[in-house]
């Protein structure tokens, strides 16, 4: 079982663990470097480059856009997403998407990325128009502890339409959050419930996916 979005390890057998990494990674995770869109500061593009250059099992992620936090996406934002995507890019690396609030903006400024063999679009939500988009530039989406909640009706909606090819599960675990965060294996039952699939079958084809997603760094 996989969790493909965390930033701890957090139940489940294989991570995707991604910056800001809070935790080791364990045999069989896959790790995702870069610069989250709320930690602009550190980002050091010729440090990215050195980590992808030397480790051709690394990932970039997450990056992204973000409009929790204020309304307009601030250009420095916009500037560091589009320079991590490029190095993605150069060394052919799949990449941790981030759109809070601004999903076409980072579809958009993906589809540019050509050289990037996938993404996965982590926390993706509101927006399934963009679902056909998102299967063209080779996108994957994960989901959810939001699916828990039994008042998320359009979210749940959304998780249901996502082609099974294309579908992960994802804690987002932080080390912050990790007592109050429930796993992958509890996102993964829900989510095979709404779907009205076995646990199993799901579980196979998540397994799946998750080996696609990452072919080129494993
Ligand atoms: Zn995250």
């Amino acid at each position: 079982m996989t969790d493909a979005h965390c930033h701890v390890a957090h139940g489940a057998s294989r991570h995707f663990l991604c910056d800001p990494c809070d935790g080791p990674a364990a045999i069989g995770d896959v790790r995702f470097v870069g610069t989250h869109p709320w930690h602009l500061d550190g980002f050091d593009a010729l440090a990215l480059r050195n980590q992808l250059a030397v480790d051709p099992h690394l990932g970039v992620g997450e990056i992204g856009l973000d409009r929790l936090r204020a309304r307009e996406i601030p250009p420095r934002m916009r500037e560091v997403f589009e320079a991590q995507l490029a190095i993605a890019a150069e060394f052919c690396r799949p990449v941790v998407l981030h759109g809070a609030k601004c999903w076409g903006e980072v579809v958009k400024a993906a589809r540019q990325a050509s050289e990037v063999p996938a993404f996965l679009f982590h926390g993706f939500s509101r927006s399934e128009g963009l679902l056909p988009d998102i299967i063209a530039i080779n996108g994957y989406v994960s989901a959810g502890p939001a699916i828990l909640n039994d008042h998320a009706v359009n979210y749940r909606e959304l998780v249901r339409k996502i082609p099974p090819e294309r579908l992960l599960v994802e804690s987002d675990c932080t080390a912050a959050t990790a007592d109050a965060t429930p796993t992958a294996e509890t996102v993964a039952a829900k989510l095979a419930a709404l779907r009205g699939v076995s646990m199993d079958a799901l579980v196979a084809q998540i397994e799946a996916n998750a080996d696609a997603f990452a072919a080129a760094i494993r």
